[in-house]
């Protein structure tokens, strides 16, 4: 017998570990949240980018699980993976420019969206050569001025969905927009986008269409005002644990489990002089006598260079700053370490570690992208993948 199986083999020098009980646990608590005072709507997860960097198909199956009546990506690639993967329910994908072919996606009966007349004529010839029928969500600009009909050209985009609809070669599955500013539910143009988006639907209605689904909600949009849950909510960064609003609202209260944590193993410790300077630059200089220990990830990781010398990690248990300049592959924390002892990044923040959403603060950012950036050459690793 092979007796090396019986030694544990060491954690590796860097990985991702998400948890996907938590995503189980924050998808059946956003359904509730999302379902007090009022009807409950359909729930979509919002899976795009790789599930924000906790990996698509494994975030997808734990997201079905909990009871997500949708799923939603950008791009038909993405969604296209899903079904390559078994995933057999609703699922919606929004990004994708004249000329890509849609026929795919269609085929395997993903809900594909467009934004403009010429995309509903596209996708009708496209379902027309398969001889299907394909389900369109169509996206008006309620005012956030990125895709979408604008309201001068959405009635010529309803008048093409009405002609499609009645050839046969298309359904009018839903009418969609997107919040520009969710995340403070004081900001007017809530309001504004809110009755734009009830006068759009109602425009399509008047021409006849009956949309399945009418969807504005964002994270932020679901947990922050309930008149904007319509019939389906779109739930992307609160799936993964993290608040949509971190001025309003935290994690911890809302009762969301951040999923991801990044760790590492140290490569060296030592101990730096006084007036030793560390790093690229010499940006941090020792004012005194200092232990310091070197993490073995960096921006190639999808370590934030703006982390440098402002963000913090967790070492043996502590608190530990980053010292001088974050480089391609390492860089300097203070504390006393020894070779291969642990560091961790980030993490649901329940025992001292730092969370996403501090190093979003600290680099100035948010905290979907240091989560979705972390895709360099860390381990990834899923835990508790079968429902408890
Ligand atoms: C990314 C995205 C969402 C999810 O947004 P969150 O703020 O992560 O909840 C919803 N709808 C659309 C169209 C998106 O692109």
């Amino acid at each position: 017998m092979n007796t090396a199986t019986d030694t544990p083999s060491p954690a590796p020098r860097a990985e991702i570990v998400v948890n996907l009980e938590a995503i189980r646990h924050n998808v059946r608590r956003l359904r509730e949240l999302v379902s007090q005072g009022g009807d409950a709507p359909a729930f979509m997860a919002v899976l795009k980018a790789d599930a924000y960097g906790h990996g698509v198909v494994q975030v997808a199956r734990a997201a079905r699980e909990a009871g997500a009546d949708w799923l939603g990506v950008a791009t038909p690639e993405e969604a296209l993976e899903l079904r390559a993967a078994g995933d057999t329910g609703r699922l919606m994908c929004w990004v994708h420019v004249l000329g890509d072919d849609l026929g795919p996606a269609i085929a395997a009966d993903v809900d594909v969206s467009a934004h403009t007349a010429a995309q509903v004529r596209a996708i009708a010839e496209s379902a027309r050569s398969l001889g299907r029928r394909a389900r369109v969500h169509l996206k008006v600009d309620t005012g956030m001025s990125r895709g979408g009909a604008s309201p001068a050209d959405w009635p010529a985009v309803l008048t093409e969905a009405v002609l499609a609809e009645r050839d046969g070669s298309l359904t009018v599955a839903g009418i969609f927009s997107h919040l520009a500013c969710a995340d403070q539910p004081d900001h007017p143009t809530n309001d504004a986008q809110e009755q734009v988006f009830r006068d759009a639907v109602a425009a399509a209605e008047e021409l006849g269409l009956r949309p399945e689904v009418r969807h504005l909600a964002n994270s932020a949009g679901a947990l922050l005002r309930p008149s904007v849950r319509f019939d389906l909510v779109r739930v992307g960064i609160a799936t993964y644990g993290l608040t949509p609003a971190p001025d309003v609202v935290s994690s911890e209260e809302l009762g969301l489990v951040p999923a991801m944590t990044v760790r590492a193993r140290i490569l060296m410790g030592r101990r730096l002089a006084k007036g030793a300077g560390v790093s690229y630059g010499h940006t941090w200089v020792a004012p005194e006598e200092t232990d310091v220990a070197l993490v073995p990830i960096g921006y190639g990781d999808g370590i934030p260079r703006h982390a440098s010398s402002t963000a913090q990690v967790q070492l043996n248990g502590r608190r530990a700053d980053v010292l001088g300049r974050i480089c391609m592959d390492q860089f300097v924390v203070g504390g006393a370490a020894g070779e291969g002892d642990e560091v961790v990044l980030f993490g649901p923040g329940t025992d001292g570690e730092p969370t996403a959403q501090d190093w979003a603060e600290w680099c100035d950012t948010i905290s979907y992208e240091i989560v979705t950036r972390m895709r360099g050459r860390q381990h990834r690793r899923w835990v508790n993948e079968t429902a408890r």
